[in-house]
């Protein structure tokens, strides 16, 4: 069995928190980014500045050639969106921070003249409001944020790029009792535990849902 690794990342965390079970069977397999993400990602280096559909549809290309073609219509879906709104140009991109208390890393999308960050997403946006794996990410960018710079970080942006829209997230306490329980998770695998299936695991076309059927109140480390 590998080494398990001395820093988590902010996408672990958030893996662990939808569902320890399945990433516990995912956590030798490499992680992808979805083509939705790659077209989102790319529009935002772009935001603040007007935004050239054929400019960033180039530079998709080049970081993922074989992109399915039909997301060039949601590039521009993305685009008409974004156009609706006033964006800040980005101090700064790809960030990275991260937390020696916590053993924890992660990466913020767009530093703002402002001084906030911005994470970048390729979902669609709540009514109101953030998604609670979102509201887990701020929290967690803040937390690295402000171990590094020694001051408090209250919260962050969360950019919805299919609906062009920027929601500000102040991290609550409910945010950081959901942080340090998802923390004492990954390291309860760690060290060599297995994690129980959660009450509320999102099952609903999960591809490890006939195995889970089979070990349910059995103990997965009896059966891997
Ligand atoms: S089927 Fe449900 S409990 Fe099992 S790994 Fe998938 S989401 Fe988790």
């Amino acid at each position: 069995m590998p080494e398990p690794p001395k820093f988590y990342t902010v996408s672990d965390l958030v893996r662990v928190h939808t569902c320890p079970v399945r990433y516990y069977y995912e956590r030798n397999e490499p992680f992808a980014e979805s083509d939705r993400y790659a077209v989102c990602k790319q529009i935002s280096y772009h935001l603040g500045d007007p935004l050239d559909a054929e400019v960033i549809w180039a530079e998709v290309l080049v970081v993922r050639p074989k992109i399915d073609p039909s997301l060039r219509e949601f590039l521009d879906i993305c685009i008409a969106a974004c156009n609706k709104g006033t964006w800040q140009p980005a101090e700064e991109t790809d960030v990275m921070v991260r937390s020696e208390k916590q053993g924890l890393t992660g990466m913020i999308d767009r530093v703002l003249p402002d001084g906030s960050f911005s994470i970048v997403r390729s979902a669609r946006a709540m009514p109101i409001g953030t998604f609670a794996a979102d509201r887990l990410r701020v929290a967690a960018i803040a937390l690295c944020l402000g171990e590094m710079t020694g001051e408090p970080v209250q919260g962050g942006h969360v950019e919805y790029i299919p609906d062009g829209v920027s929601r500000y997230h102040t991290v609550q306490p409910r945010d950081l009792r959901q942080l340090i329980t998802t923390l004492y998770k990954i390291r309860f695998m760690r060290d060599g535990e297995v994690p129980k299936h959660p009450l509320n695991a999102p099952c609903v076309r999960c591809r490890h849902m006939e195995k889970c059927e089979s070990t349910r109140g059995r103990r997965l480390s009896d059966l891997l």
